[in-house]
């Protein structure tokens, strides 16, 4: 679901804390990260009104990431901030 072998969201590679996010067990460096893919990936659903996620891209920092998600074919790409307890900030569709 989600490429590379570090932290989910941010790509870190230390740290270890594991969640269950759309049936896959993933790693996060910490638990803000666990939360905010967590978050970003549900509202992401919400808005393009699927189920389901197949494939989830992350990249960017802190000062703001780009999200692509999949899901049966089609794809979407929102740019999406935190806070600091892993909330969502801002979540705009891009593409
Ligand atoms: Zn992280």
């Amino acid at each position: 679901m989600v490429e590379g072998s570090g932290c989910a969201l941010c790509g870190a590679s230390w740290g270890n804390v594991w969640r269950d996010v759309e049936g896959t067990r993933l790693f996060f460096c910490c638990e803000v990260c666990a939360v905010g893919f967590t978050n970003f990936v549900e509202r992401a659903k919400r808005d393009a009104g699927w189920s389901k996620v197949d494939r989830v891209r992350i990249v960017g920092d802190f000062r703001g990431r780009k999200g692509s998600v999949e899901s049966g074919g089609e794809r979407r790409v929102y740019f999406f901030t935190l806070n600091s307890d892993g909330s969502l900030r801002t979540f705009l569709r891009t593409e």
